[in-house]
Order: structure tokens, then C-alpha cells, then sequence
């Protein structure tokens, strides 16, 4: 019993936290998630409650963490993840890139666990290099709205190499390019959500600018293999996952009016500030470090996702 690997995930009850949670759940570990609840919801773990290899603990891990006993791995997914969600809390979202990542690094420290960071492409803010490899620095506006998760995000990765390199942390980062699948909030503000809540209400599709700026989602079941498989690797540089098939937003907008058979129209509005106008990971690490790549295609994902959101409308 007493080999069993202890996790711990900050940001457990968000979207991709609690898919990680029933990941390391169904792979044996025992999980201690940690969420303030700010974007999170127990709704997302619900299904968790009971089980003697779950405790939820309710906590801001900006604050020092103070964790009883072993602990094996921590998993960093604390942060407001979607534009809107960091424009409306822009110092929740620097503080817990910058001293929640210091927290949960020095935990780690203290346990001699395995350190985890959920990284982002958004470390390569507007790119000049397509499609991104991890060896691109990125072009990111540092005081632009968007820079509250950029700069963080990147903050973040600095100090988790510090660490490693200083303290002999052992640590992973991954670069998380979109991501979608049930869980996400219809009101997140993020392209996905909200073009599939419109067409199921019937409203117009805010397309933003002309719609040619470009996206390339992943389903969430690939996102958390590719994330398990970089835990149990040896690899210390950072790793991109996401799904490279790209789109751009006006053929999106059209291919879930496809899905989903609703008659709403397209409506455009104003292009937000410093949005990307490609993105696209290059995974040619993922596969030759982890052996992963995508399966889950975009008329398979958006299909679940559609139908987890018509439930969603229903309640
Ligand atoms: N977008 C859009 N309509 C919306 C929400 C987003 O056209 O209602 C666009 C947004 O301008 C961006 C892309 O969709 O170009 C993806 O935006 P999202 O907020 O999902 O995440 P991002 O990839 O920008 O972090």
C-alpha cells in the first residue's frame, strides 16, 4: 500500500485539473486537489467525492502549502486559463503564475516530489516562427492585457528551471496549446464554448476580426495522455502538446454550425488586442520524446462536446 505515487493538483477542480485528477485516479495515484474555486467548480469533481484516493481541499496556493506526510508528484494547473477569464482577473492570474508557481516549487522542494508546470503557448504571445517549435522564444507583449498570463506563464517556466537547476528539483513543463471536451464553461469566453452555446440558442456567431486568424484544438483525452506520458519521462526542457490540425476561426464558426445543424448566422466584431494571428504547435518532440500524437479528430471531439453542452443548456 504504502508505494502508492501521492499527487498533488493545484487547479484540480478547473477543466483540464480535474480530467488530470481521474487520470492519475484511474492510474493508481492517490490525489490531493487543491482550488480556490475562482474559475474551478466542484461540479467538475463531483463525481470524485467518496473516493478514498480523493481529498479536495479548498485553498488559494498563493499562500504558503502546508501538506502533511509523502508527497510524489504536484501537477501546477492553478490559474484563470482563458482570455476573458484572465482580462477580469489580471492580478489573481500574475499572482498565481509568479507566487503560486514559487509555492508549489518549493513544496516540491520540501518533498523531494516530481514538479509539474502547466505552461502555455501563449509563451509565444503573437509568432513570427510557424508552426512553433519549443525552441522559438516567443513575441509577447509584456504590457498588453494579455501579458497578465504571458508573462507569468513565462515567469513561471523560468523559476521551475531555476529550481530544477539550483535546488535539483526534478521537474517537467508542458506548452498547452488550445485544448476543448467536456468540462469547459459554456461562459468561459473562449472561441469553442461560446461559438457552440450560440448556435445550440440560435444567436449569431461572434466571429472576432475577419475570422482569418488561425487555431489548432485539441481534444482534452489526448491533452492528459500526452501530460501522463510527460510525467513518467525523464524530460526536463520544455514540451508542446496540442493538436496541430489548424483552422481558421471563420472555418470553425462554419464547421460548428455544420455540427450542430443550427441556423444562426455569423456576426463579426471587433478583433481583441495583441490577439495571435496563427498559432499551430510543432509536436515533433511529443512524439519522438513520448511517443504521442493526437487521435481524437476534430468532427469526433466537437461531436462529444457538443453533446455535453446541450446537456449543459438543458439543466
Ligand atoms: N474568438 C472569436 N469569437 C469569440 C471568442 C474568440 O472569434 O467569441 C477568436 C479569438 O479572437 C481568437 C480565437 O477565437 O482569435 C481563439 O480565442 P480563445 O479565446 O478561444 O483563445 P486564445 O487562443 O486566443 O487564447
Amino acid at each position: 500500500m504504502n508505494n502508492i505515487p501521492i499527487s498533488v493538483v493545484t487547479g484540480g477542480a478547473g477543466f483540464l485539473g480535474s480530467h488530470l485528477c481521474d487520470k492519475l485516479i484511474n492510474n493508481g495515484h492517490k490525489v490531493i486537489c487543491l482550488d480556490n474555486l475562482i474559475t474551478g467548480s466542484l461540479e467538475n469533481i463531483s463525481h470524485l467525492f467518496g473516493n478514498e484516493n480523493f481529498k479536495f481541499v479548498k485553498y488559494d496556493v498563493t499562500e504558503f502549502i502546508h501538506i502533511e506526510g509523502r508527497v510524489d508528484n504536484i501537477l501546477h494547473f492553478a490559474s484563470p486559463a482563458s482570455p476573458i477569464d484572465y482580462l477580469k482577473l489580471p492580478i489573481q492570474t500574475l499572482k498565481v503564475g509568479s507566487l503560486g508557481t514559487h509555492k508549489a516549487l518549493g513544496l516540491a522542494k520540501a518533498k523531494g516530489a516530481r514538479f509539474l508546470l502547466a505552461s502555455t503557448s501563449e509563451v509565444y504571445g503573437d509568432p513570427e516562427i510557424h508552426p512553433q517549435p519549443e525552441s522559438y522564444w516567443g513575441n509577447v507583449n509584456p504590457i498588453g492585457p494579455r501579458g497578465v498570463y504571458d508573462e507569468a506563464k513565462r515567469f513561471a517556466e523560468a523559476l521551475t528551471m531555476a529550481y530544477h537547476r539550483y535546488h535539483g528539483v526534478d521537474t517537467r513543463i508542458v506548452r498547452i496549446f488550445n485544448t476543448y471536451g467536456p468540462r469547459m464553461r459554456l461562459n468561459d469566453g473562449r472561441v469553442l464554448p461560446t461559438f457552440i452555446g450560440q448556435a445550440l440558442k440560435g444567436e449569431d456567431l461572434s466571429v472576432f476580426g475577419n475570422g482569418s486568424q488561425t487555431r489548432s484544438f485539441c481534444f482534452v483525452d489526448d491533452l492528459i495522455e500526452g501530460i501522463f506520458r510527460l510525467l513518467n519521462s525523464d524530460f526536463k526542457d520544455p514540451i508542446n502538446i496540442g493538436n496541430p490540425d489548424e483552422i481558421t476561426i471563420l472555418e470553425f464558426a462554419q464547421e460548428v454550425l455544420k455540427f450542430t445543424k443550427s441556423k444562426s448566422k455569423i456576426a463579426f466584431k471587433e478583433l481583441p488586442v495583441d490577439d495571435p494571428k496563427v498559432r499551430q504547435p510543432d509536436v515533433s518532440l511529443a512524439k519522438k520524446i513520448l511517443d504521442w500524437e493526437p487521435k481524437v479528430s476534430r468532427s469526433e471531439g466537437i461531436k462529444i462536446t457538443i453533446d455535453y453542452f446541450k446537456n449543459k443548456i438543458k439543466d
